[in-house]
């Protein structure tokens, strides 16, 4: 489908063709949801030895009573999953609750309120604090900073992580700038892989931007590999000890899309200054975390290699709701301008452009025809997108029939969104 030399009348049978395929599969009353980046029940299934793993026995290999209370910096066998997962040294990582999430809300309202470091360094003395988003991002981290009125500067991607020239030209013109939103590996939505100079580059930012400076390195998807070996991401916390910047790096992640989503343990991994200042505010907040659900992770991962097997059965689930994705994607747009897409090997996203204004409408024809999409816009900073083009496609909890059949109606809609925009334009120009 060729949209710019087509002639009037087959726009206009395109169009008729199109409506009539539309009707058909409103007529079908589908409910299937692509939205959130969730692992399916079948992947919840892979972990359900956690219950009843530890059979009575509460004492961790370091003989900690897990059941009582204490134990903010989490059990050092834990702190070995932490670094097993993220690469980073296991004396740097803090096991903590159930999600990643919050504990980047809790490091970031710690930075913006108390200071990390003190409570000179609390960002919210300064005039006004500035986040840089690297975009399309994840729309969960543009909400932490619009809650806290964080004012949020939009950063293009790349193929190899954010546009580093202009990050580093902002950090240098504007020093209420404080910190910057990351997920390095399998990027939310785009699937990009920071490379390494992205990654070295950013070890330089606090150099630049000042001591107060905080990377949020969102780290989720760090060992969700489709194909095995994963490539390697640069590690930061090397690239900033390298610079003695160490303090800049505050890396998170957890197993809530390993084990039990909403029942796993989330980490966080920070220079001993960091951990120190925020284990400071947190004993305010909590007298330690869920340590008996440490110890069960600690268990179900027990066995050499288990880890790196665990993530191979969830890759075997995965892989075929994306290819489905691919297969409809290349189908329906590899010869024409009407979608583009990146998609990587591994994460939970697949990013579609659709041509400039049409996301939304795409996204509630879709809505309408019975496909839940994530509302176009959500993967910019205050749902805006500029160019009202991006859609994040998150196929793991459909099974691979309803994928295929989402993914019909996600093409005929893209379609015929297109096919009725250029017929506007047509009549406007004529
Ligand atoms: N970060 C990213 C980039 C995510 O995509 C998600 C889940 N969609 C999270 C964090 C949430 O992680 P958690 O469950 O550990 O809070």
């Amino acid at each position: 489908m060729q949209l710019a030399n087509a002639t009037h009348d087959q726009l206009i049978a395109w169009e008729s063709a199109l409506s009539a395929d539309y009707a058909a599969i409103k007529a079908q009353g589908l409910n299937l949801d692509l939205t959130r980046g969730k692992p399916s029940s079948e992947q919840l299934d892979l972990a359900d030895a956690l219950d009843g793993i530890l059979k009575g026995d509460y004492l961790s290999p370091g003989g900690v009573d897990t059941r009582n209370y204490g134990g903010l910096d989490g059990i050092p066998e834990a702190k070995a999953l932490g670094e097993a997962i993220m690469g980073v040294p296991a004396k740097q990582v803090m096991p903590a609750g159930n999600s990643s999430l919050t504990l980047m809300y809790q490091w970031l309202t710690a930075a913006h309120f108390f200071g990390l470091t003190g409570p000179d360094s609390a960002w919210h003395k300064t005039s006004a604090v500035k986040f840089l988003c690297p975009v399309p991002g994840y729309d969960r981290h543009f909400a932490i900073c619009e809650q806290l009125g964080i004012e949020m500067i939009t950063v293009p991607m790349n193929s190899d992580g954010p546009l580093m020239d202009e990050v580093e030209r902002l950090v240098q013109s504007d020093p209420a700038i404080k910190g910057i939103w990351c997920v390095p590996k399998y990027s939310n939505p785009s699937g990009v892989i920071y490379s390494e100079e992205t990654v070295k580059r950013m070890a330089k930012l606090a150099k630049i931007a000042g001591p107060d400076f905080r990377i949020f390195w969102d780290n989720a998807y760090a060992i969700h590999d489709l194909s095995f070996p994963g490539p390697q991401l640069t590690s930061l916390w090397e690239a900033c000890l390298a610079e003695g910047t160490q303090d800049s790096a505050l890396q998170f992640a957890s197993t809530s899309k390993i084990t039990h989503a909403g029942s796993g343990v989330a980490f966080v991994a920070a220079s001993d200054a960091n951990l120190k200042g925020f284990q400071k505010i947190l004993g305010i907040q909590t007298i330690g975390p869920d340590k008996v659900n440490q110890l069960r992770h600690i268990r179900f991962f027990d066995a050499p290699g288990s880890l790196l097997a665990h993530m191979k059965k969830h890759a075997e689930l995965l892989k075929p709701r994306f290819a489905c994705v691919l297969k409809h994607l290349e189908e329906a747009f590899s010869d024409n301008p009407l979608g583009r897409w990146e998609s990587a090997d591994g994460g939970y996203f697949i990013s579609f452009d659709t041509l400039p204004g049409l996301a939304k409408t795409v996204v509630k024809l879709a809505g309408e025809a019975g496909v839940k999409l994530t509302p176009a816009g959500a993967t910019y900073p205050y749902g805006q997108d500029p160019s009202d083009s991006n859609i994040r496609i998150a196929p793991s909890v459909p099974s691979v029939p309803q994928v295929d059949a989402a993914m019909q109606v996600f093409v005929t809609c893209v379609k015929l969104a297109s096919v009725r925009q250029a017929l506007t334009q047509r009549m406007a120009q004529s």
